[in-house]
Parts: structure tokens; sequence; C-alpha cells
């Protein structure tokens, strides 16, 4: 059987082959690739700003965060910081994260998520989403130790993929995510029981219903799709999987993100009435079992506080404003922003959309404004903004302030391990499954 390893291997000779333009070889463009690293712009809204440790005492996810996010009762919480590193400056912070990585050399890698915040991007060894950063550290096997820059759910995925002896370590572990805290596993475990016996068996061999989770998703809720013949996705190739699931489904039950979900089935053809919503408190998840007999794509009431945000009064505003504005979101915001937009896709779709435009081009984007951020940054002769003027960063990212990034890194010099991520090898294995079937699925 091929491993996980040699199908992320392939997938990633296919991404490098797909992205090369047409009669160039891959890895040489005819424009300078965006790498998207640290810009030195600041990033800080007025409530994140200050104190941040004080933030991570209170429940909940901080400034920013939507109020209909509710922080899980088990959800990881962070100890309080040694003084040394709370009444430091930002100079003497960056100045020991240098230190501290310097002596630890290429035994520890620092990964930093596109989302992140510059004053830690600028020491990230690689930048990127979730999945590119957990093939990155697969990519690695001489290192002990990847100091993960980003939320839980991506410590997870690069623990899953990364080997036994290599440490994960999320720097705040109270950087979660409010859409991937959404789909606990007991309220995943419910829906499918209900769906099940509300379903029943079918007779054309198709199973009744196949669970699909996106990227953006507990380990256990991965696990729990490879358990029950179900996939990950990300939002690259939700489309691909979703037309894999269809091939062995008679309809997909899609975690956790609404949009993602109903943005990829609509533009399968598949109508709105036709993909009911699945509220995890009510019986039914809302809805009657006529309902779900008829779905063909059964969406998780989860969503994404930061591209929510987004609306069509703000893209009707960039068109006044910019006539002739090309307006790219991304494909968590919710379905009418996407059909009002010019273009919707992942980061890496942006990322290229803005790569290839041309000079003096106006560009505005719907997505995390660390990310728009540097992309203007390193397209100056663009112009390029954020759809929402004021939106605010990915507010858990966001807790991965310098002062955690330089009290892990101090840790790990004086021999200590903290914050370390580890999943279990019985769910770890069970993910493993539904990630293999996601590389190996085709278009
Ligand atoms: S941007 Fe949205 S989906 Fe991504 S980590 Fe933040 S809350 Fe989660």
């Amino acid at each position: 059987m091929t491993s996980v390893h040699e199908l992320i291997r392939a997938a990633a000779e296919r991404e490098a082959a797909a992205r090369a333009p047409r009669g160039r070889p891959a890895g040489r463009s005819h424009r300078r690739p965006i790498a998207l690293r640290a810009t030195g712009a600041s990033s800080c809204d007025s409530g994140l700003v200050n104190d941040p440790w004080a933030i991570d005492r209170a429940p909940g996810y901080g400034p920013g965060a939507s109020v209909a996010d509710a922080i899980p009762g088990d959800a990881p919480r962070q100890g309080p910081l040694p003084a040394r590193y709370t009444d430091a400056s930002e100079e003497q912070l960056h100045d020991w994260i240098v230190a501290a990585k310097a002596e630890l050399g290429q035994r520890v890698q620092i990964l930093g998520h596109f989302y992140q915040r510059d004053e830690i991007v600028q020491h990230a060894d690689f930048v990127g989403d979730s999945f590119m950063l957990a093939q990155a550290a697969k990519q690695h096997p001489e290192a002990e130790a990847f100091v993960f820059c980003g939320v839980h759910f991506m410590a997870e995925t690069a623990d899953i993929l990364s080997g036994p002896e290599q440490a994960v370590i999320l720097p705040n572990l109270a950087a979660g995510c409010s859409m991937a805290d959404m789909a606990t596993i007991d309220q995943v475990e419910a829906c499918w029981r209900e769906l099940t016996t509300s379903l029943g068996p079918t007779e054309d061999g198709l199973q009744p219903v196949i669970p699909v989770t996106y990227m953006n998703s507990s380990a256990a809720i991965k696990a729990f799709c490879g358990r029950n013949g179900g996939i990950v996705c990300t939002s690259s190739n939700a489309r691909t999987v979703l037309e894999w699931a269809f091939e062995r489904g008679q309809r997909v039950v899609f975690f956790p993100d609404q949009h993602l979900g109903r943005n990829t089935a609509k533009a399968m053809g598949i109508a709105e009435d036709r993909m009911p919503l699945w509220r995890p408190h009510l019986p039914l998840g809302g809805n009657t079992e006529e309902q779900l007999r008829d779905a063909r794509v059964i969406l998780w009431n989860g969503f994404c506080s930061v591209h929510k945000r987004f609306t069509v009064a703000q893209i009707e505003q960039a068109r006044a404003d910019y006539p002739g504005v090309k307006v790219i979101v991304h494909p968590e915001c919710p379905a009418a922003v996407v059909e009002a937009a010019d273009g919707a896709g992942s980061t890496e779709y942006i990322r290229k959309e803005i790569e290839a435009a041309e000079p003096g081009a106006v560009i505005a984007v719907g997505t995390e404004i660390n990310l728009v951020n540097r992309l203007q940054q390193q397209r100056p002769d663009l112009t390029i903004f954020c759809l929402d003027p004021v939106v605010c960063p990915c507010s858990t990212m966001y807790r991965i302030h310098p002062a955690y990034l330089a009290w892990t890194l101090e840790s790990l010099v004086a021999g200590e391990t903290p914050n370390r991520i580890a999943v279990s090898e019985e769910v770890a294995g069970d993910s493993r499954i539904a990630l293999e079937r996601m590389l190996a699925a085709r278009p």
C-alpha cells in the first residue's frame, strides 16, 4: 500500500508541476514569486496590542472574535508566562528569539502560518497554510522539534504527519481556532448516529452518507472520518474531494465550515435547497427526515469568524471607489460574497492571482489582514487592500506573541519541551487514513 509520505511527495510534485506556467519548467516563473515573508508592517489592532497574556487568562477567543464563538470547556489553557518575558521590550524579545534560534540551529524548525503576525513570521523557517506547514514538518526528519506558530488543529496535523520522535510545540496553548471548535467529537458522533438511523441502508451500493471534514478541524474529527469511510479536504481541493465522496455515497455531511461546503457544492451545480444546515443542539440538526433524505450536502453550522465578516456591501463599495477593481475572496466567506466577487479560492489561489497581476492593477481581497498586508508589501506596483477596512486579524492565531516564542525557544535551549501537542496513536492512525484518501483523490 502507498504510504502517506509517498502520497505527500507525489502531491507536492503534482502541485509544483501545476504551478509552472505553460511552456516553462516547474520552479522557473516569469515573475518573482511572492514568498509571503514578514514585511515589517504592524498588524496590531487596539484591542489586541496590549497585555496579550491577560486575554489568555479570560475564557473566550479574545478581541475580534464573533459573539457566536463559544469556547469549549475542555479547550487547553495557557499557564502564565514568567515576568522575564511579559516585562520585556519588543527589542529584547526579538534579540532573545534570534539568539535562541541560532543556538538551536537545525534541531528546531519554526513554522509560521500565512495569517500569523509579522513579528513572528520574520523568524519562521517556513511560511504556509496549515497543510503546507504539516508537509514541511514531514520534510525535515533531522529536526527534533517544530515550533508551530499557528493554531491548535494545525499543530495536531503536523504531529500526525511528523515522526514519532519529533515534538510539535504550540507556543501558546490558547491559540485555538473558533471554527474548528464549533464541531466537537461528541457532537459529530451524535449527528452520525442520527443520520445513519434516519437514512437507513441504501439499495444502490452507495453509502447513505460520507463524512467530509475540512482540514480546519480537530484530529478527533479527522480520525472519525477515517473510521467511517470519509475524507479530509483543504480549501484548494474541496471540489475534488466532494466528487470523490459522491462516487461512494448518496450524500455528504460536511464539517465544520458551512461556507466552504456550500460554496463548493454550489459551484458543482447543487441547489441550495438540497444543502440543509445541521445545528448540533437540535434533534436531526433542526431538519425533517425528508429534508435529510433529499439532501446532497448536509452542512455543519460552523464558520470562520474572520471570513464571515466580509459582505456584499463592502464589494459594492470597493467597486464604487475603484472602478475596474478585481475582487478576490476566500471560500470561507458567505456564498453571497463569493457570488459578488470576481473570483474565489484558497490562499494559494489568492497568492497566484496577485503574482500574475499586471502592474498598476487594483485588487480587493477578502481574507485575513496579515496576509493582505504582506501581499501589498510584496507587490508595491499594485494597489491591494482588504475588503473590510476594520477587519481584525485571526484573534487566536494572534495569541502567538513574540514573548511566547521567546519563552518556547529558551525552554528548548534549557532542555525542556513545553506545550507539546501529541495526538494519540489511535487517533493519528485513523486520521492518516482520511488524509491518505485526500492525497490519493484525483480530479
Ligand atoms: S482564520 Fe478562521 S479558520 Fe483560520 S485559524 Fe483563524 S478562526 Fe480558524
